[in-house]
């Protein structure tokens, strides 16, 4: 057996970040950025009110109050030069229009007895110096650097990057992963089962974990424990996807034959990881016909184990070919208190348990129950879960022990 850490430092080594591509701003959400952005615009890019209401000079309506007539209306997307404020008036203003020259404050609506064409205006409420003026670039100025390298676009990035005219920009592409299950008892599509079957869950949920966290799948379906089929599935999922999830047939059982095809067109290491569930991992790529490789995640078959393989192994390697910083490959991990033990004995591995974790306001603290029987083959348990409680080698942890969880959540 080899350490959980070796195995993942093995993994992210055979996941180097792929070449970055120019994208159009809509097709980078989900993507980590390769440089900085600076911007070349003023945000705002001109004075503007931040309500509706009217432009007066500051004096004009000191004492209030006061009766001023009504020059003209500023809507948004108008220019301000052809109303400007002058002493003893007041000019109607929408929120966004820009504040007319002479300007000194903006009075809204509310504070005025305003209506759309009246002539003359009511100030009640004296204004104070640049009052509901939004100067220019008062959120960002040329040269203020919006994104830095290395950034998750989120919806606000590209909001962000649309305000300083940013059209296109370079990131990290997402891989798009293909995942094959395999074994001669698998029945997929709700099949009726003959002797010995059972159904094909782990790739349905593990094509749904990778949508979960947005990636593009290929679904290379069910695919028989024959060396043949095994092999023509593999070459073609690597033809069309940037990795290869496998399930299944990485164990030591006699008709593995994903581990006689992998070790045959492949370049593997089988490994023995000291966790439970999810000892057996391989690892390693596959050429395609034009000579570059792709990596292979061969996850265990049991479907408990599937998932969390894919959990400590699979998200972080793809998260590093998609240009996520080393220190960035993993969900959120929270310490825990147990509300109960979990069970254990020493055996040289760390555990990952399937519990139900609740942040309690009063305690301030998350609190950690078992989601329910801890087998590799108990989905009912993953299916409850929502965190993964790391039980390190040794003993079984009481209640009132601090326990590290994996949040399973996107
Ligand atoms: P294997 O790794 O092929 O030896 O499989 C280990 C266990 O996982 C066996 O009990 C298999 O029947 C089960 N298993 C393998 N693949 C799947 C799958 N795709 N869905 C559900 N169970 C599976
Ligand atoms: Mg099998």
């Amino acid at each position: 057996m080899i350490g959980l850490d070796e195995a993942r430092a093995f993994v992210l080594t055979g996941c180097p970040p792929s070449p970055p591509e120019r994208r159009p701003l809509a097709a980078a959400l989900g993507c980590v950025t390769v440089s900085s952005v600076t911007a070349t615009e003023a945000v705002p890019p001109f004075a503007n009110s931040a309500v509706d209401g009217y432009a007066v000079r500051v004096a004009d309506a000191a004492s209030v109050p006061v009766r001023l007539p009504v020059t003209g209306t500023v809507r948004a997307g108008m220019s301000g030069l052809d109303h400007p404020v002058e002493p003893g008036t007041a000019v109607r203003i929408m929120t966004g229009a820009p504040v007319p020259p002479g300007t000194e404050a903006v009075v809204m609506v509310e504070d005025t007895d305003g209506t759309p064409d009246a002539i003359e205006v009511t100030i009640a409420v004296a204004p104070t110096a640049a009052q509901h003026i939004r100067p220019a670039g008062d959120d960002i100025v040329p040269g203020d650097e919006v994104v830095v390298a290395g950034t998750l676009l989120g919806p606000a990035h590209l909001g962000v990057l649309a305000t300083v005219g940013v059209a296109e920009l370079d990131v990290v592409p997402r891989p798009r992963v293909a995942v094959v299950s395999t074994g001669d008892e698998l029945v997929g599509d709700g099949r009726p089962l003959g002797p010995g079957q059972i159904r094909d869950s782990n790739r349905l949920g593990l094509l749904a974990l990778l949508r979960t966290y947005g990636y593009e799948t290929v679904d290379l379906g069910l695919v028989a424990d024959d060396e043949a089929a095994i092999e023509a599935v593999l070459r073609d999922g690597a033809e069309r996807a940037d990795a290869l999830v496998t399930t299944g047939g990485v164990s030591m059982g006699d008709f593995d034959f994903v581990k006689v095809v992998l070790d045959r067109i492949g370049d593997m290491r089988w490994m023995q990881v000291a966790i439970k569930p999810a000892k057996p991992l391989a690892f390693g790529t596959v050429a395609r016909g034009d000579g570059t490789r792709v990596p292979v995640f061969g996850l265990p078959g049991n479907p408990v184990s599937s998932m969390v393989s894919f959990e400590l192994f699979c998200r972080p390697g793809l998260r590093r070919m998609g240009g996520h910083a080393v220190t960035d490959l993993d969900g959120p991990t929270v310490d825990g208190v147990l509300d109960e033990p979990l069970r254990r004995r020493p055996d040289g591995k760390t555990h990952f348990a399937r519990v139900r974790c609740a942040w309690d306001h009063d305690m301030r603290t998350y609190r950690v129950r078992s989601a329910g029987a801890q087998g590799s083959h108990h989905m009912a348990a993953m299916a409850s879960a929502d965190a993964l409680a790391e039980l390190p080698d040794g003993d079984s942890l009481e209640a009132g022990a601090v326990v590290r969880v994996r949040l399973l959540r996107p």
